[in-house]
């Protein structure tokens, strides 16, 4: 704790009005967190003055840096034109197009405000389409705060349950137990316990919810024979293949569906594709994306919200999504590999047992060795948690902002140096936590 520091100051005055003083626990920090000034590219200054190369970008959202001139000219001038009508408008058109042609289980789109959203309505959408009451998701896998879709978030291993039929654990606690009943929970990459589950279950399925690069399970991605699995599987059984893109759509100009080459029935998006402000998207297959049309009267699942594909959202992703060329597809991807290699150096000359994990611009630190091919794999013992803090903290003193459970997401404004920084003040906090013997 410092006295002078206008972040605490800031805490304190928010602990009057907000629980613990905040208002989303991703960007919860203790004793209290940094806040943000404003940002350039791929840099952020924070109230006291100090600056940080942003390796988080909202939790991956932003893949353009802060205040990239062409985002907040795209913004500006829609700002001019007003913020949101009780009308549609041509500009949910454009970015529905650019959608619709880049990723291939995409036909038809709807936008909403929020990854969120998104997934919520997905689900909603398989049920009805489907007429089958239950949902199949990954254990330890984030979608957001959907009560189905959060559930077996972040259990603890007292949880767990059994490795090939893992327990389906409410994430917040009050939630009714029909969700949890409604909910099967996938062992990640076995494709053996996992075709037995779908087998088993298939009857009351209506959709199988996948990230193929799941953050909180590692971002290890799905294995080839687990995609081939779920898709042949899925088809059999008359069960939707729901992939949720909201993060990877920043691995390809396709999202991580072309990149690993699997074809969904639903595909969620969100993040990248707002240039910056609120967005998320569920989209499909037209038959799929039918239950939502309400030209034949009332849909089977109506939809609305209030700010949804409003055009501020709308012109700044539009603009987001076309700078997003293979150019800059390919420099993002040396760049992590780059990240990447450097990261996993560092760890050895460090002989602190660690590894960096992902794809592309997406990068993950663990504090272990080994191969991790699921969540039960990745997950930290309390010893790596807190180190992992430890570690995030050096960092952040040293200038680097990141994810405080390593997670790392890269920007196009980023070069090399900028690149070079990052694994330079990784060496620095490693040495740290090996001088004392935080591990
Ligand atoms: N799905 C995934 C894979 C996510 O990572 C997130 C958010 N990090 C969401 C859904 C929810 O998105 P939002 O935060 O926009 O609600």
């Amino acid at each position: 704790p410092d006295p002078s520091s206008r972040s605490q100051a800031l805490h304190t005055r928010a602990k009057r009005t907000l629980p613990g003083g905040n208002t989303r626990t991703t960007v919860y920090l203790s004793p209290y967190p940094v806040y943000a000034a404003h940002g350039a590219g791929c840099r952020v200054h924070d109230v006291d003055g100090n600056e940080l190369i942003d390796c988080i970008n909202n939790f991956t959202a932003l893949i353009h840096g802060h205040a990239h001139p062409v985002l907040a000219a795209a913004a500006h001038r829609q700002i001019d034109l007003g913020t949101a009508f009780g009308m549609p408008t041509e500009s949910e058109i454009a970015l529905a197009e650019l959608l619709a042609e880049r990723v291939p289980g995409i036909e038809h789109i709807r936008f909403t405000n929020s990854g969120t959203e998104a997934v919520m309505m997905a689900l909603k959408a398989a049920r009805a389409y489907t007429g089958r009451p239950r949902i199949a998701k990954v254990e330890g896998a984030y979608h957001g705060s959907y009560d189905y879709a959060e559930t077996s978030l972040d259990a603890s291993p007292a949880n767990w349950g059994d490795a090939a039929a893992p327990a389906s654990v409410a994430h917040s606690q009050g939630t009714p137990q029909g969700v949890t009943s409604d909910v099967v929970v996938l062992p990640f990459n076995d494709c053996q316990a996992t075709e037995a589950l779908l087998r088993a279950h298939g009857a009351s399925l209506a959709g199988v919810l996948i990230d193929l690069l799941p953050n909180r399970v590692g971002l290890i991605p799905a294995s080839a024979e687990y995609l081939l699995m779920l898709r042949r599987v899925t088809a059999e059984l008359g069960i939707l293949l729901i992939i949720d893109e909201v993060i990877t759509l920043r691995l390809a100009p396709g999202g991580a569906q072309s990149r690993l080459g699997v074809t969904p029935d639903l595909t969620t998006v969100g993040k990248i594709m707002g240039g910056g402000f609120p967005v998320g998207g569920v989209a499909g297959r037209a038959d799929v994306m039918a239950v939502f049309d309400p030209s034949g009267g009332r849909p089977a699942v109506p939809h609305g919200g209030t700010f949804s594909a409003n055009p501020v959202s709308m012109v700044s992703g539009l603009a987001a999504m076309q700078l997003l060329d293979d150019a800059a597809y390919a420099k993002l991807d040396r760049h992590g590999d780059m990240l990447r290699l450097g990261l996993n150096q560092a760890f050895a000359d460090a002989c602190i047992a660690g590894q960096a994990t992902g794809l592309g611009s997406l990068v993950k630190l663990h504090l272990k060795t080994g191969r991790l091919s699921n969540y039960r794999d990745a997950y930290p013992s309390p010893e790596q948690a807190r180190a992992m803090a430890r570690f995030n903290r050096e960092m952040l003193n040293r200038g680097v902002l990141m994810a405080s459970y390593g997670l790392i997401a890269l920007s196009t404004p980023m070069r090399d140096q900028d690149i070079a920084q990052i694994i330079e003040t990784a060496h620095e906090a490693l040495n740290v936590l090996r001088r004392e013997e935080v591990l």
